[in-house]
């Protein structure tokens, strides 16, 4: 099939090529949904990618260096997806190298695009469940939560950075671009090429296993793994929401602003290359009402190709989005905005959709809506499934469609390249159809998805194996892995045999009838719908409060492991919406256990390990001197404002 551009519906849209592309045509005009190499025509889903660049190029500079590194395992992007990879296959044990073209880490939670990581409990409005993401995205939201009361962006890139830095087995390497790979041989990355323009630096960085997060699949598809860029048609899956036909559309790119309210009238003039919105009329469905954050709507770009036409895509989005303000200030209509002027404005296009690399599995619209757990599931997603139309704000219907879809697992095999032996995903970048990645793409669920994929990279380096092997003979260990890391996969429970406490017996000072002492060992780590998972000690009997697990035999203990509730039921993210933070609690969340002690127990006496001041953490590990114990003991002096200790998970180890 083909399309005659002049065709589309937006009558604008010639006069918008016009605008910022000086007349050029429309790139790559719609074949089908395009496999393998940007903008090739279609000849069908299986066709096989063709690496674009698999040999270096030499360099000719007399002031270039090279370098040559070596990782385990090497994660080309720094965004959520990327940061949870390289820091979970970090902790496994691997040695990581992180490659982020940009200077701050984040992608579109960055301070250069600015938007608010959003998850499966889909704002605060799945309330029947606990589906706030765990792991390392919830460390992260937690300290966040604590150490920037502020809510700067800038605060949230330094947090970031100093999350991966903090890693010793983390290599950071920011304003690293990766542009090419060689092979091993046909189906096997040997390492990935990459440049540093600020330090005229070239760095050939090997690896034994490669994870993608580019959002763009740059790495993955310079080494010639299969990826699609367009939207699947209906039947090819059977899925209702796609389109009847193929075709190369995607979702747009946006860039969003920030406006302050100050105490006089502030003027805007515009510069003249704006796009104009004369009445609200011209913006049809987008509510405009308040303007302190910007507008994700302000999108454009789904009909053109979201990378190689990028700059273009910048460029037009710079003119709306000074003509919805334009619109805003000079209209006439808003005379609210008087002393408003803004105050930050996106120079980086946040991007929505790109290549989507093909793994073993493909996860569909059916999958998604049906809640499917799938047994290897390694992550979990329940953002609805959330499509705009490919003109974006040029589009005269509403802006998005949003289905609802239940919480659902995504299978380890959407996670690896079904060509390439060594290379993992995540991110955006999923393999996933164009339907379902409409659920996935938010940033917690990518997070959940970098830490798996981090997490399976190291299991692979220790085991000289690959993901493919792993999914085969290992699945469970992985997902042990990643509950024990504080992960929730749906369904899935600690089964961990070296876990001491799974064989204890577990007795408290004071529980609630629905929230027994016992559930602290009983393998599920958060309320999952009515099921509370956690011991609540009674409100009525004030703090400390204490829980012991004690052993069938004396068993030495060097390690014990707490899971406290940090308040799963609501949001918690940076965002600069007021709304959104309406939701939500600042500083420490008050359900979280402050001031503990832990202790050894033996007979009548106890020793304490650690005492602890201040936590506002949900997940504590502790390592001691091993000593044999008859079991151990919790005692809660304090919590951040709940009258209750409440803990979902004690794990203890030799
Ligand atoms: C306007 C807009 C609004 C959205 N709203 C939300 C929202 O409110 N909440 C939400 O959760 N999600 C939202 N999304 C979706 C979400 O932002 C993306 O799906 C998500 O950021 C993808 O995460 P990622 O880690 O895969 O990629 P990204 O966030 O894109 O990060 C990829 C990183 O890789 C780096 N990179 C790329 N190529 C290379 C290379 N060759 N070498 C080295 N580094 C490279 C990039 O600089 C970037 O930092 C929105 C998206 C857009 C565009």
């Amino acid at each position: 099939m083909t399309q005659d551009p002049n065709e589309e519906t937006p009558v604008s849209r010639r006069d918008l090529i016009k605008l910022v592309g000086g007349g050029a045509m429309i790139a790559g005009a719609a074949a089908g949904c395009t496999t393998g190499g940007p903008r090739t025509p279609a000849t069908g889903p299986e066709q096989t990618a063709e690496p674009s660049d698999r040999t270096p190029t030499a360099a000719r500079s007399p002031l270039l260096t090279r370098h040559r590194l070596d990782a385990d395992v090497v994660v080309v992007g720094g965004g959520m997806a990327g940061v949870c990879a390289a820091i979970a296959a970090a902790r496994n044990g691997a040695s990581v190298a992180l490659l982020q073209d940009r200077p701050v880490l984040g992608g579109n939670a960055s301070s250069e695009v600015r938007l608010h990581i959003l998850g499966a409990d889909y704002s605060g409005r799945r309330t029947d469940t606990d589906a706030r993401e765990t792991g390392i995205i919830e460390e992260l939201r937690l300290e966040d939560a604590v150490r920037n009361p502020q809510r700067s962006a800038s605060m949230h890139d330094l947090l970031l950075y100093e999350w991966v830095r903090r890693e010793p087995n983390v290599n950071l390497l920011l304003n690293t671009h990766c542009r090419s790979v060689t092979m091993a041989d046909d189906n096997r990355i040997a390492a990935v090429l990459a440049s540093r323009p600020s330090t005229e630096d070239l760095l050939t960085i090997q690896g034994r296993l490669f994870i993608d997060c580019s959002g763009d699949g740059r790495l993955g598809a310079e080494a010639g793994a299969h990826f699609r860029m367009g939207r699947e048609g209906r039947d090819e899956f059977g899925e209702s929401i796609a389109p009847p036909q193929a075709d190369n559309k995607t979702l747009g790119s946006s860039i969003l602003f920030i406006t302050r309210r100050h105490d006089r009238p502030m003027p805007f003039r515009p510069p003249d290359w704006i796009r104009r919105f004369p009445t609200c009329d011209h913006l049809p469905h987008r509510s405009h009402r308040t303007w302190k954050h910007g507008y994700w709507w302000i999108e454009w770009g789904g009909e053109l190709d979201t990378i190689k036409d990028n700059e273009r895509i910048r460029d037009e989005l710079l003119a709306a989005a000074l003509g919805v303000w334009d619109h805003i200030k000079n209209s006439g209509q808003h005379p609210g905005s008087e002393n408003w002027a803004l105050e930050w404005i996106g120079f980086v296009p946040g991007k929505r959709e790109s290549r989507r690399f093909m793994g073993d599995h493909i996860l569909t619209q059916q999958e998604v809506q049906r809640g499917e757990q799938f047994a290897d599931g390694v992550a979990y997603g329940g953002w609805p499934i959330d499509l705009h139309p490919p003109a974006g704000i040029y589009d005269q219907g509403r802006p998005c469609h949003l289905v609802k879809v239940p919480l659902y697992n995504i299978p380890f095999r959407c996670l690896y390249s079904r060509n390439l032996a060594n290379l993992l995903f995540a991110g955006r970048n999923l393999s996933a159809t164009h339907v379902a990645f409409g659920s996935t793409r938010v940033m917690a669920t990518c997070a959940v998805l970098g830490q798996a994929a981090g997490t399976a990279a190291a299991l692979c380096a220790a085991e000289k194996s690959g993901p493919r092997q792993l999914q085969r003979d290992a699945i469970e260990l992985l997902q042990q892995q990643l509950i024990k890391d504080d992960a929730y996969i749906l369904g899935a429970a600690n089964r961990d045999p070296a876990d001491l406490a799974r064989r204890a017996q577990a007795r408290a000072a004071s529980e609630q009838p629905d929230a027994p002492a016992a559930n602290v060992i009983n393998g599920v780590h958060r309320g999952v719908y009515r099921v509370s998972n956690r011991w609540i000690s009674d409100p009525r009997q004030p703090l400390p409060a204490w829980l012991e697990l004690r052993f069938p035999q004396p068993q030495r203990v060097g390690g014990v492991h707490l899971v406290f509730d940090t308040g799963l039921n609501r949001p918690l993210t940076l965002s600069h919406s007021d709304g959104f933070n309406a939701k939500m609690l600042p500083g420490p969340q008050p359900e979280t256990v402050r001031d503990y002690e832990l202790q050894l127990v033996s007979g009548t006496t106890a020793k304490t390990v650690p005492r602890v001041q201040g936590n506002y953490q949900r997940k504590r590990i502790h390592r001691f001197e091993p000593a044999s114990a008859d079991g151990i003991r919790l005692v809660v002096q304090a919590t951040n404002g709940d009258p209750s200790a409440r803990v979902f998970e004690i794990r203890a180890y030799p």
